[in-house]
């Protein structure tokens, strides 16, 4: 099986992914790199879980340095910005291109994210950020939107009968704000 890197957010939006990626005759490298999480102790909740499922699954699992500096100095001057506005598509661009640096160092030919999972946010700047990575890189962006087919309910499904975590908000502390 071929090998893809599969950025992941949490354990809820990585489910359905990590299926549909082993039924597509993927072998999914989970990537946990999330910068943008806030606070830390969200962060750790989310990255426990998912390695958890991880391990359950026998599927391999890498965490990248958490850098929230590195978020707030990308998105520094779009911090107003309403979900699913710019401030959101450079928090995509900075995660997917940790993504393919990663698959790079490790000869993994294809990356994709579970970003695409959630209905909240705009498939096509996920699209736009994925190939403007991909073409930076030279990994290629394989462009799943993982809401289809039911995706989005099935990754509840799995999440809900594994128990897991589930948050209330996207991740960074604007959209605590915007969750009110
Ligand atoms: S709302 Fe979500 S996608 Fe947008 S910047 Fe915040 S964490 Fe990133």
């Amino acid at each position: 099986m071929e090998k893809i890197i599969l950025h992941a957010c949490c354990a809820p939006c990585a489910s359905y992914p990590i299926k549909k990626l082993i039924s597509d005759n993927f072998e999914p490298v989970v990537f946990f790199y999330n910068p943008n999480i806030f606070p830390f102790k969200e962060y750790e909740i989310r990255k426990n879980e998912l390695s958890l499922y991880c391990q359950k699954n026998n599927i391999d699992f890498f965490e990248e340095k958490y850098d929230i500096k590195l978020f707030y100095n990308s998105i520094k001057g779009f911090e107003q910005e309403p979900e699913k506005g710019k401030r959101c598509a450079i928090c995509f661009n900075l995660r997917l291109k940790k993504t393919a640096e990663f698959a790079l160092k490790n000869n993994i030919k294809y990356f994709t994210t579970t970003l695409s999972v959630s209905p909240h946010k705009d498939f096509n700047t996920i699209l736009e950020q994925g190939k403007i990575v991909e073409s930076q890189t030279r990994v290629k962006f394989l462009e799943y939107n993982f809401k289809k087919q039911d995706g989005f309910k099935i990754s509840r499904q799995i999440a809900k009968e594994n128990n897991m975590y589930f948050q209330q908000y996207c991740g960074c502390q604007f959209s605590i704000r915007n969750n009110k």
